[in-house]
């Protein structure tokens, strides 16, 4: 596929809010302001949260674990209950000691699954040595798996049924939206295979009818890979490893890695400034695909709510 707008952006069409991008000189991206889009999920959800309350007679309730002292998923733990609090989402918080054992964590999760004002439940990762994560992951009851790593939630979006999507790559597919890029047909290259992101971000792909072809550490030439994308994820974890001239012009760079470089500073996996001379819309790093993951978890919430409140799974799409 060439570049090329194929129908109006999203905006227009009444499906998102406009875009906060940029329009710099010719020939230089459009920034897609993460922010200002996770702005509008968060305004969107405060509406849907308040019909909710309002039908149902409680607000949605997101209940939050975090295990131990780690200061990173301390913030991280509290950022979500204080959003959630901003967008009339109820907040059920559990803090465990460090010393927590596997059955402890276990029995929580099981009281978390039969609390009926608990529509979803988020296990903050990583956990102390002494508990295997998967075993707590896999005892959270499916239908409020949020954080959509369940692997019947896995499942069900590998096989095309609706199920709970994890949060970043939705994030990243609300953002490709923003655009108005035209993703079926697509040529779409997603750098990076993990469960958390680079595979959910396959399959939501091809739901969308792009042309998926997943990159990893093993890839013989991922320049030539990166350089046919009409549409880039990178979700490597490597400062700045894809090169700004490997860019397709005109291509959409999303840019999900979070890393430190040699002087201290954030950048993502992508060589920021040289990819945008050749791409048409790129994520900045911090400020783009980041400040989504929080507002999508969000969004899961109200659609698991919605799902338990009428007895059915979550809709496909019902996170975007
Ligand atoms: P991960 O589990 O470490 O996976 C990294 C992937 O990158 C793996 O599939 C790996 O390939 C691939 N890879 C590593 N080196 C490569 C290379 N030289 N060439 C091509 N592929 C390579 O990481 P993750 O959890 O998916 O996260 C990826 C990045 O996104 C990290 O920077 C993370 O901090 C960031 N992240 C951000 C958010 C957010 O909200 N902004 C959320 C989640 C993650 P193999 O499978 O072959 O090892």
């Amino acid at each position: 596929m060439s570049y090329s707008r194929t129908r109006a952006p999203a905006y227009s069409r009444g499906r998102v809010d406009r875009p906060t991008c940029a329009r710099y000189d010719r020939g230089v991206a459009e920034i897609i302001d993460g922010k200002a889009v996770a702005a509008s999920v968060r305004e969107e959800v405060r509406a849907e949260a308040a019909a909710f309350r309002e039908r149902v007679g409680r607000p949605p309730g997101l209940a939050t674990v975090l295990v131990g002292d780690d200061p990173a998923s301390a913030t991280y733990v509290r950022s979500k209950r204080k959003t959630c609090a901003e967008v009339g989402i109820a907040s059920i918080a559990h803090e465990l000691s460090a010393e927590t054992g596997q059955d402890e964590l276990l029995a929580l999760v099981e009281a978390l699954n039969a609390r009926a004002d608990a529509d979803g439940i988020l296990v903050q990762l990583p956990l102390p040595p002494q508990i295997n994560a998967s075993v707590i992951l896999d005892a959270i009851d499916p239908v409020k798996d949020v954080d959509g790593l369940h692997p019947m939630n896995q499942a069900r979006l590998v096989a095309g049924q609706a199920g709970l999507r994890p949060c970043t790559p939705l994030g990243v597919m609300r953002l490709l939206d923003t655009t108005g890029v035209e993703l079926r047909g697509a040529r779409a290259v997603v750098v990076g295979r993990s469960n958390l992101v680079g595979k959910p971000a396959v399959f939501l792909l091809l739901e969308r009818h792009a042309t998926v072809t997943v990159c990893h550490s093993r890839t013989r030439d991922l320049a030539a890979e990166v350089g046919g994308a009409d549409v880039l994820i990178a979700a490597i974890g490597k400062a700045q490893l894809i090169r700004g001239d490997w860019i397709k012009p005109g291509a959409v760079v999303i840019d999900v890695g979070t890393n430190r470089n040699a002087a201290g500073k954030l950048v993502g996996d992508v060589e920021f400034e040289r990819a945008r001379e050749r791409a048409a819309f790129i994520t900045p790093v911090p400020g783009g695909v980041g400040p989504m993951t929080i507002a999508m978890l969000l969004k899961n919430t109200v659609a698991a709510a919605e799902a338990r409140a009428v007895g059915r799974a979550v809709a496909a799409g019902a996170g975007r």
